[in-house]
């Protein structure tokens, strides 16, 4: 294929402000899509996604694009995540392209993921051009934010296309911009084979399927494979691209985009980031960039009713077959029984495993709080990765704690800054700058340990700025801290799924809110219920539920029967997410009580 007909290009633009809806502006201006698909975002596949309106996997797709020089042109649209945990994804699907669209809302200019994702783009020497999105807005001041978009990312903006996806406004002049604007892919068709995979997901007709960008050489159907960085070979089955929908081409040569299905069982051995090459004749090596993403939040999944223990560990198993940065194993708590340490990304990630569980899977959960990985070294001089707070070990045993810090950079209006401010110091932020972009939006960059964004960060920024602040992060390193391991006591006894590890100056305090708020939530039951939080064997704090006095069905005289059957299932469903622990029955709530303090 000619190169100079070819652009690979990316979309990359903060959560909500246009980005699906554009992609699918293009699909349909370029005739890929049917009527039918029109009607919904096409791009956001699953379920989940459009219901939260974020793009979860990347995909590619490509578009044929007749310009007005006459000449016929292949778009490649390679999608991109949009949330802060999947960043390395984002990074590998810009580096397979030559240019990005950004689109910041008019009405809302830059935010923090417009930022981290048009740096990272600029990182990869991508060419980016601005797209004004939803000009329709009355609120909108396209004009405002290209001053914006230039004094904050230093980019040209006299040629930024003014657009509203929603009204397909703004979508011609943006197909030509791509053209024009973005150079064509490089590379030998003839070369040795370097492909970039930047997606993989797994399909239970044909197994892995990954998205490729080829930089060199060419790959086709019945080539021996091999993947530079697992060492796995394969012989390639397929090669095609979406359009959106899948067809099978004759081959895949250098700058071009497409999927390559090759008898891989597992996305574990399709990583993304790795290269792919001739098992024969490899490439001298790997393309740079690979990474091997870890696991940095990690809780807790029971099954409610304890017989659903092997649906669970199905479920995590599919789930896992489609997502390698997702791990789980088995792990046993007292209080729960049997159920899995599950790792995750990031709190994004997390969500959204726990509710596909619950929707797609159909089990039942009782999740423990999130947690951050601690490093802890023994006075043996042992280094142990501790997922949870039942895995520390005694304190005696301990020479030294380390905890993941994060450089957070939050963007809000000038009015909030005080606030903010105030929050990052309560959760023991470090602060690195404070940068005035334009006359009312405010930069602050702060050094945080992860451990408490885990906790209710995200929720205290969203209501101490009504809304406004965004926040994007990127891992830092592991710092020494003075942690201690509080314990959750009920009726005497130590709740293992609700231990945690917290800062030892912070100790005192979330004690005694986490008894206040697990108060609210566990229900009166026929005892009094005593809630203690300990440190060690010292009793911090306490409080008391107190028991039931009477029936509640009483309150209905025995008269009206609908009404008592009704109070009964109302009852009932309430248990739903009940887990029996000891004598006491304790709803999911009181497990995530600790993210719930106010
Ligand atoms: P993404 O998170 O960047 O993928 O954003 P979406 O494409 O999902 O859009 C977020 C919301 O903005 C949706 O409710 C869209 O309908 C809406 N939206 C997208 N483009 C426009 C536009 O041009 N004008 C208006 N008024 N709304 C838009
Ligand atoms: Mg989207």
């Amino acid at each position: 294929m000619d190169l100079t007909k070819i652009r690979n290009f990316s979309i990359i633009a903060h959560i909500d402000h246009g980005k699906s809806t554009l992609a699918d502006r293009l699909l349909e201006a370029t005739g890929a899509l049917t009527d039918r698909e029109k009607s919904d975002q096409y791009l956001d596949k699953m379920e989940l996604e459009k219901e939260r309106g974020i793009t979860i996997k990347a995909q590619a797709v490509r578009l044929t694009y007749k310009a007005q020089d006459g000449q016929t042109y292949i778009l490649n649209l390679i999608d991109t995540p949009g949330h802060v945990d999947f960043s390395y994804e984002v990074s590998r699907s810009l580096s397979a392209c030559e240019g990005a669209l950004l689109v910041v809302d008019a009405a809302q200019g830059v935010e923090a993921q417009t930022l981290a994702n048009v740096y990272m783009a600029i990182d990869q020497n991508l060419e980016v051009f601005p797209v004004l999105n939803k000009v329709d807005l009355p609120s909108a001041d396209p004009h405002r934010v290209c001053e914006e978009i230039e004094e904050i990312i230093g980019i040209d903006t006299s040629d930024a296309i003014f657009a509203s996806a929603k009204e397909g406004k703004g979508i011609p002049e943006i197909l030509e911009a791509l053209v024009k604007k973005i150079p064509p892919p490089k590379g030998n068709p003839q070369g040795l084979l370097q492909g970039l995979i930047f997606d993989s997901w797994y399909d239970s007709y044909q197994g892995v399927i990954i998205l490729v960008r080829i930089f060199e050489g060419t790959v086709k159907k019945g080539d021996k494979i091999r993947l530079m960085q697992t060492g796995g070979i394969y012989e390639v089955n397929k090669v095609g691209a979406f359009s959106p929908h899948p067809v099978e081409l004759q081959d895949l040569a250098a700058g071009e985009v497409g999927f390559v299905i090759a008898g891989i069982k597992v996305v574990e051995d399709a990583k993304v980031g790795d290269t792919l090459t001739h098992h024969h004749q490899p490439a001298a090596k790997a393309l740079p960039g690979y990474q091997v993403v870890k696991p940095m939040v990690f809780s807790g999944l029971y099954p409610i009713d304890s017989g659903e223990y092997d649906a669970l560990r199905d479920a995590l198993e599919k789930l896992r077959l489609n997502d390698s940065a997702f791990s789980f194993e088995p792990e046993n708590s007292l209080a729960l029984g049997f159920g899995f340490r599950c790792g995750f990304l990031g709190l994004l990630h997390m969500e959204i495993i726990q509710e596909r569980l619950e929707r797609e899977f159909n089990v039942e959960l009782i999740t423990t709080a999130p947690t951050v990985v601690y490093r802890v070294t023994t006075v043996k001089g042992e280094v142990l990765n501790v997922e949870s707070a039942n895995m520390l070990p005694d304190v005696q045993m301990i020479q030294q704690i380390e905890e993941p810090f994060v450089l957070a950079s939050i963007h809000v209006p000038n009015e909030f800054v005080g606030a903010v401010l105030g929050l990052c110091i309560e959760k023991r932020g470090i602060q690195r700058e404070i940068k005035y972009l334009t006359a009312n939006r405010v930069m602050i960059v702060f050094e945080l340990p992860l451990n408490e964004i885990v906790l209710d960060f995200f929720d205290r920024l969203k209501s101490i700025s009504r809304g406004y602040a965004s926040l994007d992060y990127d891992h830092l390193d592991f710092r020494t801290s003075r942690l201690v391991r509080l314990n959750v006591l009920i009726n005497g006894d130590v709740v293992d799924a609700l231990s945690l590890i917290v800062h030892n100056d912070k100790a005192q305090y979330r004690g005694r809110d986490l008894v206040a708020t697990m108060k609210e939530f566990i229900p009166r039951q026929q005892y009094e219920v005593a809630i203690q939080a300990a440190i060690g064997n010292k009793v911090i704090a306490r409080s008391t539920v107190k028991a039931l006095r009477k029936d509640v069905t009483a309150k209905c005289y025995g008269g009206d029967i609908t009404r008592k059957r009704k109070l009964l299932e109302k009852q009932k469903a309430g248990k739903k997410r009940m887990k029996q622990v000891g004598s006491v029955e304790l709803p999911q709530e009181a497990f995530l009580a600790i993210l719930k303090i106010k």
